[in-house]
């Protein structure tokens, strides 16, 4: 069984939509896969459908992003129900402070000299966007020829700590993983970032952290072994996902993938 669970499409910042993400996960002989945009679940139902014609299975899911002491933190939400009051009252906020954030890093932009209109970004989303990001941004500002692809508009302007950039701020890592708790979900760090995980870890632990995100694409051996021993030590599920955000970015759908065996307990714990 091959498994891929950390995709995003359309409904945030991913380049493909939802039925489409599972078209190509099963052409690429992907058996599980979970959709979990950033801070938005509009995603799910059309993924899931699309799954039940093809045969893949679909885990809702969800990427809270949180922020500590001015870091971004992402949180996975696995097996959530889109349907649950916490995940519906995260998204209606998380879709009203992205755009919001947007319109902030716009007006930072253009004291600098960037101009960028909100509808070229809007443009850049596509008709089925529900949460907006970063990358709609970088896009539009590729488009009117401010950078001349999204990994420079991010180094130069927008990524974390730059000078337009602005922190999503939509609450605190122990509020995502209690809006993934209310709605059934299993939470999961997502990529840790290597300076913070020793220190934050057992706080969300106790704040029900469920897991860690331990199989990623690009990561060294070495790496993988340290967090795979990590959650070995503090009893934490293990997940792996290739955090996929759309077609030509030098690792296609399928590239990557975790078998069931390194999964299993995650599986299990959302009854699979
Ligand atoms: P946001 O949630 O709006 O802060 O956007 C975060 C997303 O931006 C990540 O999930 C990536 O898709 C993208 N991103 C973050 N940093 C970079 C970077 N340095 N270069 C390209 N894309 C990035
Ligand atoms: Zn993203
Ligand atoms: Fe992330
Ligand atoms: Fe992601």
């Amino acid at each position: 069984m091959r498994l891929d669970l950390h995709l995003h499409s359309t409904a945030s910042d991913g380049e493909v939509r939802p039925s489409e993400v599972v078209r190509l996960a099963a052409e690429a002989r992907l058996d599980v896969v979970a959709l979990a945009d950033h801070d938005t679940v509009a995603g799910v139902e059309e993924a899931r459908a699309a799954g039940r014609e093809r045969e893949v299975e679909v885990i809702p899911a969800i990427e809270v992003s949180t922020t500590r002491a001015g870091r971004e933190l992402h949180v996975l939400g696995y097996f959530v129900d889109p349907a649950a009051p916490s995940i519906e009252e995260h998204q209606e906020r998380a879709v009203r402070l992205r755009h919001q954030r947007i319109v902030e890093m716009i007006r930072r932009l253009d004291g600098q000299g960037i101009a960028v209109s909100f509808d070229a970004v809007l443009e850049e989303a596509g008709p089925e966007r529900s949460a907006l990001g970063r990358p709609h941004l970088a896009r539009a500002m590729v488009a009117a020829g401010h950078a001349s692809n999204v990994p420079e508009a991010f180094n130069r302007w927008i990524g974390d700590e730059h000078t337009a950039f602005v922190p999503t701020d939509l609450g605190d890592p122990l509020d995502g993983i209690r809006t993934i708790e209310d709605a059934g979900g299993v939470a999961v760090w997502a990529h840790p970032p290597r300076d913070l995980i020793d220190g934050l870890l057992p706080e969300l632990v106790r704040g029900g952290l469920r897991g860690i995100e331990v199989h990623r694409p690009r990561t060294r051996p070495d790496e993988v072994r340290r967090l795979d021993g990590i959650a070995r030590s503090a009893g934490l599920l293990v997940s792996g996902g290739s955090d996929w955000h759309g077609p030509g970015r030098g690792l296609e759908l399928g590239d990557f993938w975790v078998g069931a065996d390194e999964v299993s307990e995650l599986l299990e714990a959302g009854g699979m």
